[in-house]
């Protein structure tokens, strides 16, 4: 009788911790639930990870921006170092050849006949204003002069950005002025008329490394690419 006893004492004690573990898979798996539908900063005092009365860290100042409108979706025809010739352009007709030493930024169908707004990229100031054969109405901006550029892609900086294709009477602005990160510079040139130096309406967007003017917008020797940043790799301009 005393062993039926402790054997049904045993198998309770067994039921009763399942019971219990299971009950408290339940519990966990609900409060799983429950704090992954929870908005991110009430989630992260849930589960301890700040504080209520703690403030998430100031964000990093942005350093650049993007030239347009929904840039990224822009870059559709010739990328960074693409080599191209009049047979393999994918614009046509094509009048030049080498590698490309920018990225260009398309306009959408609709924006042909459009003010389409150029935003600088980055803070510094102007360098050159003027119409060139090949870009028709170009700026020139001097980006980091105090050294704030300074990273791994960049060396310790300055950078020349060229905006190419502009509408040269629509900048206001003038050589040695300021033009801050995401002002306005201006509108793009009208396609294929003196604006562009009879390119389609496009914006070329070169960015060379150091602070004296180089707006070759296509180089022969590979090697020379090193001295062009690409500027799809720096964060937010072709976004
Ligand atoms: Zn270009």
């Amino acid at each position: 009788m005393d062993k039926k006893i402790i054997i049904l004492a045993g198998a309770i004690t067994v039921f009763a911790a399942v019971i219990i573990y299971n009950l408290y898979s339940i519990v966990s798996v609900k409060q799983t639930v429950v704090e992954n539908n929870l908005p991110s900063k009430v989630k992260d005092i849930v589960t301890n990870q700040i504080s209520p009365g703690q403030k998430n860290p100031p964000a990093p100042a942005p350093v650049f921006s993007a030239p347009l409108e929904k840039a990224g979706e822009r870059v559709t025809k010739k990328i960074f170092g693409q080599y191209i010739t009049p047979q393999n352009s994918p614009v046509r007709p094509e009048k030049f050849r080498g590698y490309h030493t920018g990225t260009d930024f398309e306009i959408f169908p609709e924006e042909l006949n459009t003010d389409v707004p150029v935003r600088s990229v980055c803070d510094g100031k102007i360098a050159l204003k003027k119409t060139a054969t090949g870009y028709g109405g170009l700026l020139v901006q001097n980006c980091g002069l105090d050294g704030q550029l300074a990273s791994p892609e960049l060396g310790d900086g300055p950078i020349s950005v060229i905006y190419g294709h502009l509408k040269l009477t629509s900048i206001t602005k003038k050589a040695g002025d300021a033009l801050p990160l995401g002002e306005k510079i201006g509108i793009l040139g009208k396609a294929f008329s003196s604006e562009t130096s009879g390119e389609r309406k496009h914006l070329h967007l070169g960015i060379h490394k150091g602070s004296s003017v180089n707006i070759l917008g296509y180089i022969q020797n590979q090697s020379e690419l090193s001295g062009w940043i690409n500027p799809c790799s720096l964060d937010a301009v072709c976004q």
